[in-house]
């Protein structure tokens, strides 16, 4: 995967390391063998139209670009992400989405994502809200975005204009990793998506050197719930090839996991889960408030997996 980092971005890597370790290259990376599962969640087997995916039957991701405003090191689609041939979506292929949709009315929910949506022009962005949301079985819109950390200037009038005409309700799942990625500029990006009738919440990563101790997520989790964000999933990093040395032990995880839950809000604690690698589901992962086997769990299509 290619380094790209916004202006945004490298304004706040100079000063702080949590930032410049999630976005630049690193020994560390250069080093794996990146030649081994590169798409842990088996997403492509489940394209079911180009860019659309429909791995659970009520809901499907439709992928809107290849492109971000600065890329992760541990991305989950580093083998799509900045794989410029694959471009931007073009109406064309809009259109076979809605025609999928059509067709299959047993789907509710649609969730955008990429790459980075935020990224794609004003007008296609609006074309795609406004198409997906046309679609009678549509109850449901989602958006999955990195932008306010990432460029908040990505988030711009068109495109708020383009939710808030949406019926429906917009769901906008933002991911954070770091309470330093909460600067002015994302708070006032979060309050025009908050204007602009989204409904917002958190998704994050542990990340070791990063956010892999209680006072840093403590932190996060605090601030994100005072700016209108909620805190919704934090997940075990997936073993994808280049982003192995940023996978934390899982006794530390639940160490940390659970002694936010004893002293977070329930609304600013997420739920911590793991999304099982080649297999289906994103399993919640017991704290240390329950006794027993917390190596081993059963996946949604009742696959037994084992995490250390
Ligand atoms: S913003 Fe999301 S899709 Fe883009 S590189 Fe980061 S994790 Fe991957």
């Amino acid at each position: 995967m290619l380094e790209k980092v916004s202006d945004h971005i490298e304004s706040l890597m100079v000063y702080e390391e949590a930032i410049r370790r999630q976005f630049e290259i690193s020994k560390e990376e250069l080093a794996q063998d990146l030649q081994g599962n590169c798409d842990p969640l088996h997403e492509d087997e489940y394209e079911v139209a180009p860019g659309m995916i429909n791995k659970y039957g009520n809901r499907v991701l439709c992928l809107l670009t290849a492109e971000c405003a600065a890329y992760c090191r541990f991305c989950t689609r580093r083998r799509l992400v900045s794989n410029s041939g694959q471009g931007h979506v073009d109406r064309a292929q809009v259109n076979m989405w809605a025609e999928y949709l059509s067709r299959h009315p047993e789907v509710s929910e649609v969730i955008l994502s990429g790459g980075d949506p935020f990224i794609v022009d004003n007008c296609m962005f609006g074309y795609v809200l406004n198409t997906l949301s046309e679609v009678e079985s549509i109850k449901v819109l989602r958006i999955g975005t990195r932008a306010p950390v990432s460029d908040p200037s990505l988030i711009s009038c068109c495109k708020l204009g383009a939710i808030q005409r949406v019926e429906q309700p917009v769901y906008v799942g933002i991911h954070f990793e770091h309470p330093t990625e909460i600067t002015h500029r994302t708070v006032k990006s979060i309050k025009d998506l908050i204007s602009a009738g989204a409904i917002l919440y958190s998704q994050s990563v542990f990340l070791k050197g990063v956010n892999d101790d209680y006072e840093t997520l403590y932190e996060l989790f605090s601030r994100l719930v005072e700016i209108g964000v909620r805190p919704y999933y934090i997940y075990r990093c997936d073993p994808v090839p280049g982003a192995m040395h940023f996978i934390v032990e899982p006794y530390i995880e639940r160490q940390i996991m659970t002694r936010l839950r004893r002293n977070l809000s329930g609304l600013a604690c997420p739920t911590y889960v793991i999304d099982s690698p080649d297999g289906i589901g994103k399993v919640p992962v017991p704290l240390d408030f329950w006794d027993g086997d917390k190596a081993t769990y059963t996946d949604f299509e009742g696959k037994r997996h084992y995490i250390e």
